[in-house]
């Protein structure tokens, strides 16, 4: 077959995945061919933080962190998802999190001390937010890949894979067969798939309308599909990250302000309410309704301002009381009423207030353990309360099953021949609980180099 190839490499997908791909293969000596959806490349990487997460680089002893490691890295991660992910990948990720980190830098992508920090609920500096944020990461690999033998094709979308006697032997791209010795899936996550959504991560198609995706509009899922046709294992379903909105824009707004009083619908308080937002989406689904209430007063709503570390332009006092007009912040003159309004137990609703009120007295929230600082009285009508729901997808994380070789597993548990997968469109190492912002980022470059390495070395096989 070598002779009728047209690459050795095809690389489905230019995020950061697809192009630590292609940069990897194209360092391995292949010709690649990269197929890009969209009529840009980048994907959802490119819009994103470009917060990348790794233990044990450079950047983090240059902070005076000398001893982190892969191993801590590994069980914080698997500790926090209750060992319910796949071992071996996430060890991977752990393991090769700082070579790919120091590969970035070295193509000149900046990171500063400034800018690493602890993300998620981690209490080490793994976050390496990079200074242009995702663009700056796709920038920097794009400008690794000028010059090398890469063809990009853009407004392509592949739907259909090549297959001979079960080996993957490339893509049929706008109507035309194009024959490679191994393909590279990369085509990121599914979150502008609705049908996809309500099959494969039910909890973000809960709230119909109120949901919205916030990556890329082509990140449709067709990884899945074109795994599905060599009969690709799918990893466990209904992973991503879900973040939380009150519902009144839609806008991104990570953090919600922490001097709110969260109460269930039980009308008591469940969680100290400045968690990250990882945590507050995972316990959100314990709760009963699997929302919650975010309570307020009159005071709060005056004294409430956006900051520059926490930005909420949302939640300042003018903006609330649009919201209150607009119907999407619910107000009344006392907290009976406005627990009639919420469905809440008005009783109950008058204890919450009255023990947390006695908190913000003494100073201390003996309950739940809120920093002080954002203790303040629920006490003075009118009162105030905003619907809160996990509705925003960020990420999806249910996808194909490779194995630590960023190989396709199909049926048999066995490799696919000549297909690789990374990034989004891959599962196995996201559990109910986001180990950390950067992890994505993370997953994609790691796997991404090492699914473009090793479909490198196919070439000989095919
Ligand atoms: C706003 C936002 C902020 C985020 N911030 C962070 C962060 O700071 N750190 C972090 O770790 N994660 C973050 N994430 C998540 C992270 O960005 C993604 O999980 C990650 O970038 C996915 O990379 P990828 O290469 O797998 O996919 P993508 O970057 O989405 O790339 C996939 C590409 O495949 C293309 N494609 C899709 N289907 C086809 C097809 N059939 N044919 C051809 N091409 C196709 C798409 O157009 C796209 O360009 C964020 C996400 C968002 C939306």
């Amino acid at each position: 077959m070598s002779e009728a190839l047209d690459y050795d490499v095809i690389v489905i997908g230019t995020g950061a995945a697809g192009l630590s791909a292609a940069a990897l293969a194209a360092q391995g000596g292949a010709s690649v061919l990269m197929v890009e959806a969209a009529d840009r490349t980048g994907g959802s990487s490119a819009l994103s933080g470009g917060v990348f997460y790794a233990a044990g680089t450079s950047l983090q002893r240059e902070a005076g962190l000398e001893d982190d490691t892969a191993e801590a890295m590994f069980h914080y991660y698997m500790t926090l998802n209750q060992y319910k992910l796949e071992p071996a990948l996430v060890r991977t990720l752990c393991e090769r999190s700082a070579e790919a980190f120091e590969w970035l830098r070295g193509l000149g992508i900046g990171f500063t001390v400034d800018n690493l920090y602890s993300s998620g609920v981690d209490k080490i500096r793994r976050g390496h937010r990079a200074t242009d944020g995702g663009a700056g990461i796709v920038e920097g690999l794009e400008g690794f890949l000028s010059g090398r033998n890469i063809d990009t094709v853009l407004d392509t979308r592949v739907e259909t894979l090549l297959v001979e006697n079960g080996r993957v032997c490339g893509i049929v791209a706008d109507g035309a067969p194009v024959l490679s010795a191994a393909t590279v899936i990369a085509t990121g996550g599914f979150g502008a798939n609705p049908e996809m959504l309500a099959q494969l991560y039910p909890d973000a198609s809960r709230y119909g309308d109120l949901h919205w995706y916030i990556g890329a509009p082509t990140c449709r899922g067709d990884g899945l599909g074109l795994a599905a046709q060599v009969e690709g294992q799918l990893s466990k379903a209904n992973r991503g990250l879900l973040l939380i909105t009150p519902g009144f824009v839609k806008d991104l707004e990570s953090y919600l302000p922490g001097w709110l009083m969260m109460v269930n619908r039980d009308g008591r308080r469940f969680i100290d309410e400045t968690i990250e937002y990882s945590v507050l989406a995972a316990v959100l689904d314990e709760q009963p309704g699997r929302d919650c209430f975010a309570v307020f007063d009159e005071a709060s709503r005056l004294a409430s301002k956006t900051t520059k570390y926490r930005p909420a332009p949302n939640w300042t006092a003018d903006r609330l009381l649009d919201h209150v007009e607009a119907g999407t912040l619910i107000s009344a003159p006392t907290l009976e009423d406005l627990a009639g309004k919420l469905g809440v137990p008005a009783a109950r609703l008058a204890t919450t207030a009255e023990r947390y009120n006695s908190l913000v007295q003494i100073g201390n929230d003996e309950d739940y353990f809120k920093p002080s600082a954002m203790l303040r009285p629920v006490a003075q009508g009118p009162f105030y309360a905003a619907h809160i729901r996990p509705a925003v997808i960020c990420w999806t994380g249910t996808g194909i099953r490779i194995d630590t070789e960023a190989r396709v597993l199909g049926a048999d548990d066995r490799p696919v021949p000549g297909l690789y997968a990374a990034g989004e469109t891959t599962g196995g190492m996201f559990g109910q609980c986001y180990a950390a912002g950067g992890a994505s980022i993370g997953n994609a470059v790691v796997f991404g180099r090492i699914a473009g390495a090793n479909a490198a070395k196919e070439k000989v096989n095919a």
